[in-house]
């Protein structure tokens, strides 16, 4: 029994396993109190792009705790978040020129779905249903829940969870989900698609190409049906460009991003839309506002940060670099599929993932995923197998010595499985 009140994330507390206490960080590197220095290998849960403490980052929250830390945002407005949003819609695909704020990856989801749903409603068009990828994932609130894979992590939940029509994923063969879209499509009631954009981040790092994700995009054009891109996990350069959507020339309707907004540094959210996504809630007519909000949308100091992680992206060479890591995770993959027991090897940017061939011990309660992590762990890397699939995506600064020492204990984690 720990003596912490605190009740962790994703933990089971019943396992009796050591949590790390944690006192700083420094590009991919945290540091514990007990004077370990660990390699954050999945950028803390794929939030950290440019590496912990960044320091313009850093110097601009602190520039703004100076000034203001928090006011109302119905109706009252501040720099940094005017700032931003004038930034965002500058670097993000044409079109989508209004942006509403919330403070995590899920809370951007809810407002999407919130978004398109007022969108039919204010067209006196009412649709309600919502359209999703297989083994998708898009958060734990429970509209976020409702739309996302079902599993072990929401049966109890699974009452309250909204029903949804799904189309498979696109494995080898894309046709089934083309024709699975154009029949979902045609019947009518579809609000909207939301997919994540080229990589399913929790389903287990499942990568689809490029030309896939311009046919569903289009399929949705023909039929009028929204397409929202979560590009929670996707953006900020994982996927190797801005944004994954980039790839294939595709611009959403409505666009979620939260996680490297920040650089990861601060818990802060947007969803960005077209103009015809906001004119049906522009009128004279209260009713048809836009009802969302919480307490601290639109942080100030948050939106400090992200204006910082904006100028990054335009002052330094961030796609250069996460070119260059990109080759070096790829050396890595490709050295690890030697082995015999590494199965359906797969990259997307900045991201490389493998399954563990244990002799049919799948799924995400995979007794081999708490074994990896421990063995990881034990040898000063943080990585989070999602199951028996093994994967890295870590912030964009990571040295070469320490991809070195993340392959070598991938490796030693493989042998350890399997032997
Ligand atoms: C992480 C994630 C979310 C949820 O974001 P939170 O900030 O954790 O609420 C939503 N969608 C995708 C694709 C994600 O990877």
């Amino acid at each position: 029994m720990s003596s912490s009140p605190v009740w962790h994330p994703f933990h089971q507390h019943g396992l009796g396993e050591d949590i790390p206490l944690v006192m700083r960080g420094e590009g991919a590197v945290l540091h514990t109190a007990d004077g370990r220095r660990v390699i954050d290998a999945i950028s803390s849960w794929w939030v950290t792009t440019h590496g912990h403490n960044h320091p313009r980052i850093m110097a601009a929250v602190r520039e703004q705790t100076e000034k203001l830390d928090q006011v109302i945002f119905a109706g009252w407005t501040h720099e940094p978040a005017e700032t931003l949003a004038r930034g965002l819609v500058e670097m993000m695909p044409d079109g989508l020129d209004h942006v509403f704020y919330s403070d995590s990856g899920s809370t951007a989801v809810e407002v999407a779905l919130k978004m398109a749903l007022g969108y039919w409603h204010n067209r006196e068009e009412p649709r309600h249903r919502i359209l999703v990828l297989e083994h998708s994932y898009h958060g734990d609130t429970i509209g976020a829940m409702s739309i996302g894979a079902r599993g072990v992590f929401n049966r109890a939940y699974a009452p309250l969870l909204f029903d949804v029509s799904t189309v498979p994923f696109p494995a080898d063969d894309p046709q089934p989900t083309f024709d699975a879209l154009e029949a979902a499509c045609a019947v009518g009631d579809i609000a909207a698609f939301i997919v994540e954009p080229l990589l399913l981040g929790a389903g287990g790092m499942l990568t689809y190409p490029p030309q896939v994700l311009a046919e569903m995009r289009a399929i949705c054009t023909r039929h009028g049906v929204l397409f929202i891109a979560d590009e929670v996990m996707t953006g900020w350069g994982r996927t190797g460009t801005l944004l994954a959507c980039e790839q294939a020339g595709v611009t959403p309707d409505i666009l979620c991003l939260a996680k490297g907004l920040t650089g990861g540094s601060m818990p802060l959210a947007v969803t960005m839309a077209t103009a015809p996504i906001f004119d049906a809630h522009y009128s004279t007519d209260r009713s048809k506002l836009f009802f969302h909000s919480s307490s601290f949308t639109a942080n100030p100091v948050a939106c400090a940060a992200a204006v910082a992680n904006l100028a990054i992206w335009r002052e330094e060479p961030v796609l250069d670099r996460i070119g260059t890591l990109s080759q070096r995770l790829g050396v890595v993959l490709d050295n690890l599929s030697q082995r015999r027991e590494v199965i359906r090897p797969r990259q997307c940017g900045t991201m490389i993932a493998f399954d563990v061939d244990s002799g049919g011990d799948e799924g995400y309660l995979a007794d081999i995923g708490p074994r990896l992590r421990a063995h990881f762990f034990a040898n000063d890397v943080l990585i989070r197998p999602l199951g028996n699939t093994v994967y890295t995506m870590p912030p964009y600064c990571i040295a070469q010595d320490d991809i070195d020492r993340v392959a070598a204990v991938m490796a030693s984690g493989i042998d350890l499985c399997v032997g």
